[in-house]
């Protein structure tokens, strides 16, 4: 951990601000169900979805329980397309260090065909004034890929 501050005097009142950043290295397991789905996005360039039988919603990203039923969907693994359908989206004109392109860069929930949920993702290869919803995506692979949602490079226009 490193800690890097300063503090500055505002005012003649004694009033003090003090600036501080912590960095923080951390690890997140993406879990049983979540490592599949990646390492197949990975390997095969293919997305993998959970589905509940009882409610007949497919999940993807896959969750190994049913948020309507709360049902275990152990094994319960579909394939869908890496095709889908723009549910809706946002633009970023305003960098940060974490995000993971050049601004504007444009964020969207594309529900993929076969998929019941939205799955977020980048949107590339299209000008602002095109985006709609609606609109017919196809997933873009990085062609070097690590177990990571960035397998992905992002969603183009389907032409
Ligand atoms: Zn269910």
């Amino acid at each position: 951990m490193q800690i890097q501050d300063r503090v500055e005097q505002v005012d003649d009142l004694d009033r003090y601000v003090y600036h501080g950043r912590i960095d923080i290295p951390n690890s997140y397991s993406a879990g049983t169900v979540g490592s599949h789905f990646l390492t197949e996005l990975r390997d095969k360039k293919i997305f993998l979805g959970m589905k509940c039988e009882k409610c007949n919603v497919v999940y993807v990203p896959p969750r190994s329980t049913c948020k309507y039923c709360f049902a275990k969907m152990d094994d319960s693994w579909v394939e869908v397309a890496d095709k889908g359908t723009l549910l809706t989206y946002t633009v970023n004109f305003a960098p940060t260090a974490a995000q993971p392109a050049e601004s504007p860069i444009i964020y969207g929930i594309v529900q993929l065909d076969g998929a019941t949920t939205g799955f977020v993702h980048m949107l590339g290869e299209v000008d602002l004034e095109d985006l709609r919803i609606g609109m017919r995506l196809q997933a873009v692979f990085k062609p070097e890929r690590d177990a990571s949602i960035l397998a992905v490079k992002y969603f183009k226009p389907l032409k």
